[in-house]
């Protein structure tokens, strides 16, 4: 019997990694837990750490360490549960570890993403947000370690599945194009004028996938297909004129890979993050995932239109970041964070997200990237706009959704 792989998974409670969790449980031959780790979930950790077994837990407060060890040395288990950033670094890194799974959201997860990729670790990258902050530093690390970074977002698995098993980028291999689907979210079809009153809970109610809240706000913008363009362009070394998005409501064709000779190339499937996941996990090879099988004759048709820039501008900015280079995609992504979670908190209209990261990307100088911490600097400087402009944005305190919705 081959050893079995181990496993580190980074953010484990949330939509991706208890989807990780459910394709490796069907698999205990192949798939070890080695580490798991949260911010402030600590009751479904607590959980999986008594289902899974791994060797390391990891949160980010030390308080919450302590009241999770104690609980998990109370249930007999011998995990250890260690606390802070640099911890989650470190389980990234492990030499016991070959797999990591990098499922934090959001600009948090690009330390200890980039960790992996610098230790030449199997990366599995669901966290699109290290790429879009840090696409020339993280494949630069990929490259120099020898890592393998497999896409976990459904649509470059999808164009990854699609691409020859030898692509040496898109002159070499005859690639014309990239076909990125999206659903259009929650609202493609809302008139535009009750886009103002829309809520948090309405904006996560996702027609196709269920997900964590904050992607399924930028689902609901389109600034997730905006940030899954810049993903694009580093994961397949394609221009952004080569980058299309084309909207599909069904969600079946994860994306398409047009040739030069005018073939083109997709990948279908039901919409179940398991897929790409026991794709990347099985990688080279194919391994069972639980997933529903695709009948095609029940769905019966297929949907494509263009997407329409003024119900997203989030997509145009996104495309405008891109072309400007440097750290102005780290500023769109910083401005974005900032804005989603002022909307999800109940204080931004969602028609103020792209307001506030155009401002932003209009008021802070973008810079050329040569390395982590011009990366991180251009983060902290564009939230620290976002928060002016919010502060200017709300006088007196009042809410902006109801200044919006008037
Ligand atoms: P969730 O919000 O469901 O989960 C996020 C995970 O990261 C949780 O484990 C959370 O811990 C942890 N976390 C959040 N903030 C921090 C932090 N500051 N430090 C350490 N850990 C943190 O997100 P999703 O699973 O939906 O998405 C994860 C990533 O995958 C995102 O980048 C998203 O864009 C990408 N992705 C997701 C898809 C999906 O279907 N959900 C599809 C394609 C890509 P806790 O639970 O304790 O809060
Ligand atoms: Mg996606």
């Amino acid at each position: 019997m081959t050893a079995r792989q181990r496993l580190t998974i980074l953010g484990s409670t949330g939509s991706v990694g208890a989807s990780t969790l459910d394709v490796v449980a069907r698999h205990p031959d192949r798939f070890e837990v080695y580490a798991l780790t949260a911010l402030n979930r600590a009751d479904t950790l607590f959980k999986q750490c008594l289902e899974f077994q791994p060797r390391i837990a990891v949160v980010l407060e030390e308080a919450a360490a302590q009241d999770l060890r104690r609980r998990l040395h109370e249930a007999g288990s011998r995990c250890e549960v260690h606390s802070g950033a640099a911890a989650l670094e470190e389980v990234a890194r492990l030499r016991e570890v070959e797999i990591v799974m990098a499922a934090i959201v959001g600009i948090a997860g690009l330390r200890p993403t980039l960790a992996a990729a610098q230790a030449g670790k199997k990366v599995l990258l669901a966290n699109k947000e290290a790429l879009v902050t840090a696409g020339a530093v993280l494949m630069d690390a990929v490259r120099a370690s020898g890592a393998t970074l497999l896409p976990i977002d459904s649509e470059h698995n999808a164009v990854f599945q699609a691409l020859p098993s030898d692509y040496a980028g898109p002159a070499a291999s005859g690639v014309r194009r990239i076909l990125l689907t999206a659903s259009g979210g929650p609202f493609r079809t809302l008139p535009l004028r009750e886009l103002d009153r829309v809520t948090p809970d309405q904006a996560c109610a996702h027609p196709n996938w269920t997900m964590g809240r904050k992607i399924s706000v930028d689902s609901a913008t389109m600034m997730n297909k905006g940030l899954e363009v810049i993903e694009a362009r580093w994961l397949f070394d394609v221009p952004p004129e080569r980058i299309e998005v084309v909207i599909h409501p069904e969600s079946v064709v994860h994306s398409l890979v047009e040739y030069v000779d005018g073939s083109v190339i997709a990948q279908l499937g039901n919409p179940d993050m398991r897929t790409p996941i026991a794709y990347a996990l099985g990688y080279p090879g194919r391994i069972e995932a639980g997933v529903e099988f695709l009948d095609l004759a029940r769905i019966g048709a297929l949907r494509f239109e263009r997407p329409d820039l003024e119900r997203f501008p989030c997509l145009k900015l996104a495309y405008g970041a891109l072309a400007a280079g440097g750290t102005a995609p780290t500023v769109l992504n910083a401005a974005n964070e900032v804005a989603v979670e002022q909307f999800l908190a109940g204080s931004l209209g969602f028609r103020q997200i792209p307001e506030l990261i155009e401002a932003v990307l209009g008021g802070v100088d973008c810079a050329a990237v040569t390395g982590l911490e011009d990366v991180l600097a251009a983060d902290r400087a564009a939230r620290e706009r976002a928060r002016a402009w919010l502060q200017a944005a709300r006088p007196r305190g009042t809410p902006l959704r109801q200044a919006a919705g008037s």
